[in-house]
């Protein structure tokens, strides 16, 4: 799947509104909520909630990308706004309803004519306290489970009371698979026979939650008839309101971002990876290119007929003439930046398991193993000094962030490759 539109909620969609899927300006948007703490670690505690839409009429390269997102709603802390944020989302959802039903008059200046756009909600993005907010369903102890709901074979640990998931969820795998026959690594000695539920369909979601209130029609009571032992219900979500909800076949997306950056470490270079880290950083400084021109031409002199290779030339001593030139070099006659980077690097090093660079998130190898998205692969080209260039394809082994000692602001990242 490279876009939504891939998907089967989409093709679904098309079916259930026709008129709507056949004019291509008409807009389907995606809405993104998750809580942020604004003042970083010192505030932990205080966090708010940015409720953000995206449209998907879009490129793949472009969904999602920041200059595309709408920002509607800022909720303000201290709290996370729970149950409240229906109340937030009521103007949202009044202008939803007017984009679905009556559409706003657009100009295309392609065709240099007027049309009505319409719009509609496709699904919510969010991760499991988002799905809460938005959904109503609470996710907390038995019941918890957003697919399964009320057929839930869930059961409490006999000592620590906490709720265990384990095995109930092997009624989805098929009928042959070897974990269902699996009596020691799930409940001890039970065998799976039964077949999961499944989902509910959107009109039986919607006959379900038509007997629990609204917030603003009930905005103190969050515990409704039954809660806890045949449903989680908290409210009658707001999004209930679109004509169009029911018909979704997958409202809410769960996003499960595990741990940001993976695991960070900090560890110290041998001398040689020092020595290659050095050298690489330098060769790829647009900056310093000058530099290394003029040290090539001089070791390709000075070369003659010995048999030491110009590339070990460069590896044994282009570093050190680098620095020592440009810090012999007046103050004025030198970039910041290169003085940074001659100053040289800190010997102790920050690793990472995943990283974002420019959008982009890349893991390891060992993180991305047996994950839906693998996102370990990299190609370089090389460009070697006689001219030719050569294509790498490597796995990512280890993320890097090079530091600068006298420039400490100053930081590099650098995948370690195999
Ligand atoms: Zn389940």
């Amino acid at each position: 799947m490279s876009h939504p539109s891939d998907s089967a909620a989409w093709k679904h969609f098309n079916t259930c509104h026709r008129n709507f899927a056949q004019d291509p300006h008409n807009v389907r948007l995606g809405l993104c909520t998750d809580g942020f703490a604004p003042f970083g670690t010192y505030g932990r505690n205080y966090s708010s909630w940015p409720i953000i839409l995206t449209p998907y009429n879009l490129p793949p390269g472009m969904c999602m990308q920041k200059q595309y997102m709408f920002l509607t709603i800022v909720i303000s802390g201290p709290n996370n706004s729970k149950r409240k944020l229906d109340v937030y989302l009521q103007p949202l959802v009044d202008e939803l309803l007017d984009l679905w039903h009556n559409g706003y008059v657009i100009y295309d200046a392609h065709t240099s004519h007027q049309f009505h756009m319409h719009a509609a909600l496709i699904w919510t993005i969010g991760d499991l306290p988002s799905y809460v907010m938005v959904s109503g369903w609470s996710t907390a102890g038995i019941l918890g489970c957003p697919i399964c709901m009320d057929d839930n074979p869930v059961f409490r640990l006999q000592y620590g009371k906490k709720v265990g998931y384990l095995g109930c969820h092997r009624q989805f795998l098929p009928r042959c698979h070897a974990f269902r026959r699996d009596v020691w690594s799930f409940i001890k000695g039970k065998v799976e026979k039964g077949t999961a539920r499944g989902r509910l369909s959107g009109d039986l979601i919607l006959q379900w939650v038509s007997r629990i209130p609204k917030v603003i029609d009930n905005p103190l009571s969050n515990s409704h008839n039954g809660y806890g032992e045949s449903h989680k219900w908290t409210k009658k979500s707001i999004l209930w309101d679109l004509s169009y909800w029911k018909d979704l076949l997958l409202q809410h997306n769960l996003d499960f971002p595990g741990q940001a950056g993976g695991r960070e470490a900090t560890r110290y270079l041998s001398d040689s990876e020092y020595r290659s880290t050095s050298l690489y950083i330098l060769t790829k400084t647009p900056e310093a290119e000058p530099y290394f021109r003029f040290y090539c031409d001089w070791a390709k002199e000075h070369i003659g007929t010995s048999s030491t290779s110009i590339d070990h030339i460069i590896f044994e001593g282009y570093v050190d003439w680098f620095r020592d030139s440009t810090m012999n070099m007046n103050l004025d006659g030198v970039l910041p930046l290169l003085r940074a980077i001659a100053s040289g690097m800190s010997y102790k090093v920050r690793t990472f398991k995943e990283y974002v660079i420019n959008g982009w998130k890349f893991s390891t190898f060992d993180r991305s193993d047996g994950r839906a998205s693998q996102r370990y692969g990299v190609a370089v080209q090389s460009n070697s000094n006689y001219g030719t260039s050569i294509e790498y394809f490597g796995v990512i082994e280890e993320i890097l962030q090079v530091s600068y000692d006298l420039h400490y602001h100053m930081k590099v990242v650098l995948f370690r490759c195999r």
